[in-house]
């Protein structure tokens, strides 16, 4: 981890020289004033909140206007500005101490925080490596990074090692980025062997744990925690907009990749900080997902139920020989299955009779998936019992017709 830190600590003041360098203020709103980590009262003239909605009654502002009692909770400011609360500091100091990392900070939304992330890290001579389905928005940030980009067949580390092979040597840093579980196909990267890889050939490993946060590992951080890597990825990436059912986006990871973001990564910079709503909820969601593991291993549970009794279809795209996340078991318990039926018409069809019959399944068609792998996309939740998803099932059996045997769905 030291070396992570030393190389963030280098890229920092190779960019910014200590004079320009900004930190994250907390300043906590009080109508039109704002309280700052001093506890100074100030009078906020850094707001863009130009029809004063947003600020919450003060004593120096009418508890009602015309509206009624119209106190909106937008943050008014990008987070350098004074849109960074003390309720924005508390829950980025609550995601590092779940992650495990010397610090956090927060995006705007998850896309924002993995599109920034990369192309802020990743510079001009240095080599990006990227799983060939990763999410659009780590798919942007190489895009929008200077780096030179390779994308990697899907899942496959023996290919991702020849291209470190080949290229390593021309290239200043080189990292490999992938989603720890990849949204449209709920497969599982190779981290174990990406984490090696990443070891053997002196590059950085960043993942976004969109969808394997709140759900994997024994505090629910995540994949890295189930199969055991965390230590050895650079930064982790993840949204509060999923299983922490609220909205936005945070990075985890050493202070110096934090104050590296926080002062040159213009998806912070330039967008408004979360609103105080956002942030509250997911403070109250990560309080509870730290602590109460039914929730997760309810949907984990469910999501091998429902792979146990539906066979054929969900796990045909890519297949995951010998990966770690297999032998533990993770694969089966995602709770995102895919049931592919190839052509657009078929998907949208099968869709459109499932919502006949109550069910909202949506179909996902290229250009989200690639050609010829239209599908349905079954997204499961802890919100579901196990008699809502029998009936789906039942439902799929019908319209679908590949389920295993129809007998097992008498529950
Ligand atoms: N990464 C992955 C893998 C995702 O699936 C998503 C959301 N679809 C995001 C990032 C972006 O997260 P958010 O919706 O919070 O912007």
């Amino acid at each position: 981890m030291k070396h992570f830190h030393e190389f963030a600590k280098r890229r920092l003041a190779n960019r910014t020289p200590p004079s320009r360098q900004r930190r994250l203020v907390p300043r906590t709103a009080d109508g039109v004033y704002l309280i700052d980590d001093q506890k100074r009262r100030l009078l906020n003239f850094g707001s863009n909140d130009y029809l004063g909605l947003a600020m919450q009654p003060g004593p120096d502002l009418p508890p009602e206007t015309e509206d009624g009692d119209l106190t909106l909770r937008g943050s008014t400011a990008s987070s350098l500005v004074c849109g960074w609360s003390q309720d924005h500091q508390a829950l980025a100091d609550a995601i590092a101490d779940w992650e495990g990392t010397e610090s956090a900070v927060l995006f705007p939304s998850g896309y924002a925080a993995c599109c920034g992330t990369i192309a802020t890290l990743a510079e001009a001579d240095d080599l990006i490596l990227s799983d060939q389905l990763n999410h659009a928005s780590l798919i942007d940030g190489c895009r929008l990074s200077k780096a030179t980009t390779a994308v990697y067949r899907h899942l496959d580390v023996q290919h991702a090692r020849e291209i470190l092979e080949a290229h390593r040597t021309a290239h200043a840093e080189a990292w490999i980025v992938t989603d720890s579980i990849f949204s449209m196909d709920g497969d599982v990267a190779p981290l174990i062997q990406l984490s090696e890889l990443a070891c053997e050939f002196g590059a950085h490993l960043v993942v976004d744990e969109a969808h394997g946060s709140g759900v994997f590992g024994h505090s629910g951080t995540g994949i890295c925690e189930s199969i055991g890597v965390k230590e050895h990825v650079f930064l982790r990436i993840g949204t509060l907009s999923k299983a922490m059912g609220s909205q936005g986006g945070f990075v985890a990871g050493s202070t110096a990749i934090v104050e590296h973001l926080v002062n040159h990564c213009r998806m912070l910079l330039f967008s408004t900080a979360l609103s105080r709503p956002a942030v509250q909820d997911a403070s109250r969601a990560l309080r509870h997902v730290r602590h109460h593991h039914e929730r997760r291993e309810h949907v984990r549970n469910l999501a091998k139920w429902f792979r146990s009794e539906y066979s054929g279809g969900f796990d045909s795209i890519a297949k995951e020989p010998h990966s770690a996340s297999q032998v533990l078991g993770i694969r089966d318990e995602v709770p995102i299955i895919p049931i592919l039926l190839g052509d657009d018409d078929g998907a949208t069809q099968a869709s459109a009779e499932l919502l006949e019959q109550g069910f909202f399944v949506p179909a996902i068609r290229p250009p989200t998936v690639p050609e010829g792998t239209s599908r349905l996309r079954v997204s499961l939740s802890a919100a579901h019992t196990k008699a809502q998803v029998t009936e789906l099932l039942k439902a799929l059996h019908r319209i679908v017709g590949r389920a295993s045997n129809e007998n097992s769905f008498s529950q």
